[in-house]
């Protein structure tokens, strides 16, 4: 096989602390790569510049005019991670052979690249990177994205357990995944349904080099719950389950209490009352939020609005053939 021209797709956002240190890392195992002969010489190194507010766009453009193998696209506002990500692989589709997604923050492992690029030789055209394990979390996020996996697992979502968002995908996949046009996107749970051979990589996960996680709380509470309304119907279908078995339990509730008042054994029931209304109050309004979450999300697709804008590049693309039919692409999005 041929050495295939790879794209390291990264994105990054306020990333202003971290970006100087891990940079030179990116490139020095992009040399090595290429040095053990995995992949072509020409392979690049593209930074997604999610909107931020600090110096990382001015950081981006510097590294591309020291070295070429440098080069960036900025989005025009935060989009968050999984739409720069997107945005990055789109861009990277018809001009490389291969791409691999990492986060710009050092966590994830980059020996691994050269196992992943010795696996797409091998004839995989996915390499999901998995870690082996989670010693840098803390306990709570452990816990917490452990249960998740299961969870999302039971519920339905194809996904690979402990793995995020460092991944090898064959441009021959992204041909294909640009054909997936919704603007839910949460991708590690897409891949998989893509399909095409596949492998994982096993890695340790370390911590952050530095500057925070962008993924406090709340925000990895959302992406949770997006994971799994925008890969699932099951939520819908226990909320049927549930309405059944509400119905039925009625049902006897009503012949019990006809009973009881032709018997004359009537009580002033307030407890059993209140009790009763609230819990079917409340099973009523958890239903209608989960369904309201998917009305919601009908409505966002319905809009389908651009799920990113590209304001500037580092570097106008060589092939005006292509930086056309991109500007055309994106432009339908
Ligand atoms: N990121 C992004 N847009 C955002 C938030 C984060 O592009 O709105 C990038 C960030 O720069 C990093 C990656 O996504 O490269 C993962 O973010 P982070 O390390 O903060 O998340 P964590 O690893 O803590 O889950
Ligand atoms: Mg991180």
């Amino acid at each position: 096989m041929e050495k295939p021209l790879l794209c390291i797709v990264i994105p990054c956002y306020n990333e202003q602390e971290v970006l100087p240190k891990t940079a030179p890392l990116f490139l020095g195992q992009l040399e090595s790569m290429a040095r053990e002969g995995l992949i072509d010489e020409a392979s690049r190194i593209m930074f997604v510049n999610d909107g931020s507010k600090d110096a990382t766009w001015e950081l981006i453009q510097g590294f591309s005019r020291q070295d070429p193998r440098f080069t960036g696209i900025c989005l025009s506002r935060n989009r968050g991670h999984q739409n720069a990500l997107l945005a990055g692989l789109m861009e990277a589709k018809d001009l490389y052979d291969v791409t691999i997604s990492i986060d710009c923050d050092g966590q994830d492992d980059i020996n691994a690249m050269s196992e992943m690029a010795r696996a797409y030789l091998d004839g995989c055209e996915i390499v999901y990177g998995v870690r082996s394990n989670r010693d840098s979390d803390t306990f709570f996020k452990r816990f917490t994205a452990q249960s998740y996996y299961r969870l999302l697992a039971h519920m339905g979502g194809e996904v690979v357990y402990n793995h995020a968002d460092y991944r090898l995908v064959s441009s021959r996949v992204l041909q294909e995944f640009s054909n997936f046009r919704e603007v839910n996107i949460f991708l590690r749970g897409m891949f998989p349904m893509v399909g095409f051979k596949s492998t994982c990589v096993y890695y340790e996960r370390h911590e952050r080099i530095a500057g925070e996680s962008h993924y406090p709380l709340a925000k990895m509470l959302g992406l949770a719950f997006d994971g799994i309304t925008s890969m699932s119907v099951k939520p819908i279908r226990i909320i049927s389950g549930m309405g059944i078995f509400f119905a039925m339990f009625a049902m006897v509730l009503i012949i019990y209490v006809l009973v009881s008042y032709f018997s004359g054994h009537v009580v002033p029931g307030w407890s059993s009352n209140v009790i009763a209304t609230c819990m079917i109050g409340g099973i009523q309004l958890i239903s209608l939020g989960v369904i309201g979450e998917y009305v919601g999300k009908i409505y966002m697709e319905t809009k389908a609005r651009p799920r990113y804008i590209i304001s500037e590049r580092t570097q106008d693309r060589q092939n005006g053939e292509k930086y056309d039919d991109c500007k055309r692409l994106q432009c339908k999005e």
